[in-house]
């Protein structure tokens, strides 16, 4: 194969969505996956998407080849604490914007990216081995082998949690509301979502410690629409599992470096976050845009592997990465404590935020931008 402007390892949402971005500016990519068969099982996952992370797939012509039913607007928010009458709300209309995020089919946006890829004038798809590129783009998600490879170190916080996610349907609209609650260790996030029936679908994500993990996925599916009702208390209504159950381990994890002459990490292979503020694709979808500026921002006479241009990006990603890890960490650790100080104080803080509208509106936007 000849000699290619950029070589991205990993075929991924971010990697896909890189790859797309540098060809829209008319350079060779390579596009590299595994050579394995696709995976047998159908990823469950629904992703939250803020605002940025649609304009980049809109930009890219993939927002709008996606089937109408499988994105969703949210429109309102319903966060909910331990105590009686402690909670945060938040509404696209209060905020000034279209909608607070969008809800996606994980495995129909893996699709519909590689489906765009394969149009892609200057991508080619290529499977392992070396590629002769002036720039490595590894996004290999986080358990990276190149990374491993380029001996950069990812220290790894294991929470000793597991994300459980499955579909749902409920027998009452979810009227484009998104309900999260805060339950020691528990947290519950029911994400509206227009499959299997147009507005009464729900994604749900409920990272709980690993045993409760395992007990969830055994229960029998009756056991376990009790276990939703019960944590649920009945406020989307009566709910129904309609997919398999499926289970990641929840860690807090930073690449250092992310650069290096003639390579760059992207999406989870640089950071990976805990999913209780749905940010992780996001944070990685903000990789590809800060990446793709700055190659398209460059001297004509620079390398795209010289560390200076690289550098440039990771100054760019560093704050928002950075904050987004101490922020879900941060709110993972308020709401996991069983002390009573701890306790009194998160509920009353929800409760303080929900009555300052200014600071809603910094958290709502430093989630929509990040
Ligand atoms: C339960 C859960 C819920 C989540 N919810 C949200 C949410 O609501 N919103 C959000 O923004 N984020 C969410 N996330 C985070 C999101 O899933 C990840 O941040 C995102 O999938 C990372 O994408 P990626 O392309 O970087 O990595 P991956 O999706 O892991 O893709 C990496 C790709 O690289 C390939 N690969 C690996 N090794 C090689 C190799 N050697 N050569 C070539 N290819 C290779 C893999 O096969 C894979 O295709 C959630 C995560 C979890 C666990």
């Amino acid at each position: 194969m000849k000699r290619v402007d950029v070589c991205v390892r990993g075929a991924g949402a971010v990697g896909s969505c890189l790859a797309l971005a540098l060809s829209r500016q008319g350079l060779a990519v390579a596009l590299q996956a595994p050579a394995r068969a696709a995976p047998a099982r159908q990823d469950v996952r629904t992703y939250a998407l803020n605002a940025a992370s649609v304009a980049l797939l809109r930009e890219l012509k993939v927002w709008d080849a996606l089937p109408a039913d499988a994105r969703c607007p949210v429109y309102d928010m319903h966060v909910e604490g331990d105590a009686a009458g402690s909670a945060l709300d938040f509404s696209a209309w209060s905020q000034g914007v279209e909608a607070l995020a969008w809800i996606v089919d994980a495995a129909e946006l893996e699709r519909t990216l590689a489906s765009a890829v394969s149009f892609a004038p200057h991508v080619q798809a290529v499977a392992d081995g070396a590629v002769d590129a002036a720039l490595l783009a590894v996004a290999e998600g986080k358990a990276s082998a190149t990374r491993a490879r380029l001996g950069v170190a990812m220290p790894v916080q294991r929470y000793g949690q597991r994300g459980v996610a499955a579909r749902l349907q409920s027998d009452q609209p979810h009227a484009g509301v998104a309900r999260q609650w805060f339950r020691s260790p528990d947290v519950l996030a029911l994400l509206p979502f227009d499959r299997p029936l147009p507005g009464h679908g729900y994604g749900l994500v409920w990272s709980v410690p690993d045993a409760r993990a395992d007990e969830l996925l055994a229960l029998d599916d009756a056991s376990f629409e009790q276990a939703l009702a019960d944590a649920t208390g009945g406020a989307a209504g009566s709910l129904r599992l309609c997919s398999e159950r499926a289970a990641w381990p929840l860690t807090l994890a930073r690449a250092e470096p992310v650069f290096g002459k003639g390579w760059v990490l992207l999406g989870d292979a640089a950071h990976v976050v805990h999913p209780l503020a749905g940010q992780g694709l996001n944070l990685g979808l903000g990789d590809v845009r800060a990446l793709a500026r700055v190659v398209a921002e460059r001297e004509p006479w620079r390398d795209l592997g010289d560390e200076r241009l690289l550098q440039r990006y990771a100054r760019q990603r560093a704050v928002p990465t950075l904050a987004m890890g101490q922020l879900t960490d941060g709110l993972l650790h308020l709401f996991a404590s069983d002390a009573p100080v701890l306790r009194e104080l998160r509920n009353r803080g929800l409760n303080l935020v929900n009555g300052l509208p200014p600071l809603k509106r910094l958290l709502a936007s430093f989630a929509l931008e990040s």
